[in-house]
């Protein structure tokens, strides 16, 4: 039996949405289209099993199998990244994030990250998180005469608070960020150094963004946005650091690994070792510095930092006078998916917002070109300034139609 007839509301919507990713022009920064591989590793039978522990130390037996592909993934990310330790067990970003800080932090140590208007993310100390409400964040933010992260601010900012942790890494920073320059600064104040790099995770496997490896004392990453995995967390570190780690995730936080996205994160970390994904990589940051160019065109829109050196940008689209919730609607509304975003100095809030985010990864994963991606910053100019004139805006969706129908996903 087919399986729209098995369960017909449930595969209906699925295949809707995969019409929906087929036909949109996907520029949400975090998203990312897996290989075929990914997908089968992922809805294999590993989904049935239970194997709570590590390789070769498990609360279940028939785990021999298992034990090889958790191996594989976690050997293979320690080469790809260069890393002494790799634990694959994280179900998405934030429960890496929570082991990381589990293992290095007490409730209520000091924390220094970067502010989530300015870029950072929720599980870098908001209040409404977990990492808010556990320990004691400060922030730093972007230097408001240049949007680029400004270190002497941060150095100035931990000589002050003595922080026990610094983090590195951001959700919404469209610039290279430093880490040997973080190292420096937590070293001045006898900090530990952690570098969240679930956005770039793909440069940098690809060597188009500088490893935070090397300089670290705990890496953290999720596995779909840049790095084109399944959906799910990983941590590397320093070898010393990997017993307080492994059993902060394990037993700490998690129970039963999810078997089948470990799998499927081997898969795509395999792939990410291939000559290919270095040119993926590079093509990605290419694709967003042609999709900036366009955006340069368009001075009533503007771009936060004043371009890209990554795979995203974000833009204050408040020149036009609507909102960034304003624009991601009217955008669905052509086939353009983007996420709005709050901006340094943010004063529209979270649920309105004054800017989008926009990403080059999934697009250049189906082979958008760098001419494609400044026609796409054209496309995205036009709808907004057009945003009352439906003729217009129909034939801005043709035109996104015919860009994705010349790059099919299947
Ligand atoms: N860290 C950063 C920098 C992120 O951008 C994200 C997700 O957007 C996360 C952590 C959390 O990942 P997840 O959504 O898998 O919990």
């Amino acid at each position: 039996m087919a399986f729209n007839e098995y369960d017909p509301a449930v595969f209906a919507a699925i295949d809707d949405e995969a019409a929906r990713q087929e036909h949109n022009i996907e520029l949400i920064a975090s998203e990312n289209i897996v290989s075929a591989a990914v997908r089968a590793a992922q809805g294999s039978v590993l989904t049935n099993k239970y194997s709570e522990g590590y390789p070769g130390h498990r609360y279940y037996g028939g785990n021999q199998f298992i034990d090889k592909i958790e191996q594989l993934a976690i050997d293979r990310a320690k080469a790809l990244f260069g890393a002494e330790y790799a634990n694959v067990q994280p179900h998405s970003g934030s429960q890496a994030n929570m082991a990381a800080y589990r293992a290095f932090l007490q409730d209520g140590d000091r924390v220094l990250a970067m502010d989530l208007t300015d870029g950072g993310h929720l599980t870098h100390g908001s209040p409404v998180n977990f990492s808010g409400q556990t320990y004691h964040f400060y922030h730093y933010g972007l230097n408001p005469d240049t949007g680029y992260l400004d270190y002497a601010q941060i150095a100035q900012l931990a000589s002050e608070l003595h922080p026990r942790l610094i983090v590195a890494g951001a959700s919404a920073y469209s610039r290279a960020i430093d880490f040997a320059r973080f190292r420096e600064i937590a070293d001045s104040v006898g900090a530990f150094l952690m570098v969240d790099m679930a956005h770039i995770a793909g440069l940098v496997a690809g060597g188009a963004h500088m490893n935070p490896v090397p300089y670290a004392d705990v890496v953290t990453t999720t596995t779909h946005k840049t790095l084109r995995g399944p959906r799910g967390g990983m941590i590397l570190a320093k070898a010393t650091y990997g017993k307080a780690i492994d059993s902060a995730l394990f037993p700490g936080i998690q129970g039963g690994p999810l078997d089948h996205v470990i799998a499927a994160k081997a898969v795509a970390l395999g792939e990410a070792q291939r000559p290919e994904f270095t040119t993926y990589a590079h093509q990605v940051v290419a694709n967003m510095q042609a999709m900036c160019e366009g955006f340069a065109a368009d001075d009533r829109l503007k771009m936060i930092s004043g371009g890209s050196d990554n795979h995203l940008v974000l833009l204050d689209v408040t020149g036009y006078g609507v909102t960034g919730r304003e624009v991601q609607d009217l955008l669905d509304s052509v086939d353009i998916t983007t996420n709005k975003n709050q901006i340094p100095g943010e004063t529209n809030g979270p649920f309105k917002t004054s800017g989008i985010r926009v990403g080059t990864a999934a697009i250049t994963t189906r082979g958008f070109t760098p001419e494609e991606c400044r026609q796409v910053a054209t496309l995205i100019s036009a709808a907004i300034q057009n945003r009352t004139d439906q003729n217009k805006l129909d034939e801005i969706r043709q035109s996104v139609l015919a860009l994705t129908h010349a790059h099919p996903l299947s």
